[in-house]
């Protein structure tokens, strides 16, 4: 049975509760997380998202900076694994092929941005509907409308698409045409890279992202995070 009925679901009692354990299991880091999540929640999907449980721990996936459970009955809330590798240098170099200075409050909210996109498209449109969560027109879409919000402009993040080229390489056809191979095409105007890890892939595409996760910038009204 659901216990949450429409409309207040995961809201209340659980969102205290959740702010309880954060602030008891993670300190500033953990409310600050949840902070983060109300802004995103505010500003980027207009308060529609379901209230996340936000676990800082190492993910499911090992090699993942983050993951967002999907739970597409929605009878039970988001879970948000952060690694918290994402505050501070690792042992590692380039932990997860990120500059090690790079690693801070700034990439840690974007990577939580990220995540809510997921749990946007999980729980709010019905899950994805392409090859894969990042293929898919749903992200995408996604991906363009925040980018606006964010102030990118003349971004146009594309899905792919198998298109059939002249292989110029290959040896002509017995009628001296070109041979032809499929590949995989993005189509819009960025790398799919840059629309698979959006937005920290669009800030490396743009060639920004350097100074911007360096001196840990993070967008006007979120709380800074000292202590982590
Ligand atoms: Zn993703």
């Amino acid at each position: 049975m659901n216990r949450y009925p429409k409309g207040r679901r995961f809201s209340g009692s659980f969102r205290d509760s959740c702010l309880v354990v954060a602030e008891n299991v993670y300190g500033q880091k953990g409310v600050w997380a949840y902070e983060s999540f109300a802004f995103i929640n505010q500003n980027y999907f207009d308060g529609r998202l379901p209230w996340p449980q936000i676990v800082w721990a190492l993910t499911e996936h090992g090699g993942c900076v983050a993951w967002a459970s999907a739970s597409h009955d929605k009878s039970k809330p988001p879970v948000i694994t952060l690694h918290p590798s994402l505050l501070r240098g690792s042992e590692k170099k380039r932990p997860w092929g990120i500059d090690a200075r790079w690693l801070g409050p700034s990439l840690a909210f974007d990577t939580l941005l990220h995540e809510c996109m997921h749990a946007h498209i999980d729980y709010n449109l019905g899950g994805q509907t392409g090859r894969t969560s990042h293929d898919c027109e749903r992200w995408t879409r996604q991906v363009n409308r925040i980018a606006k919000l964010m102030g990118f402009e003349g971004i146009h993040a594309g899905r792919t698409k198998c298109v059939r080229v002249p292989d110029r390489n290959a040896p002509r056809t017995v009628r001296g045409k070109f041979a032809t191979t499929v590949v995989r095409k993005t189509l819009g105007n960025i790398p799919f890279r840059a629309v698979a890890s959006f937005p920290q892939g669009l800030r490396e595409h743009l060639g920004l992202a350097a100074a911007y996760y360096s001196m840990q910038k993070l967008p006007d009204g979120v709380p800074r995070l000292t202590d982590y």
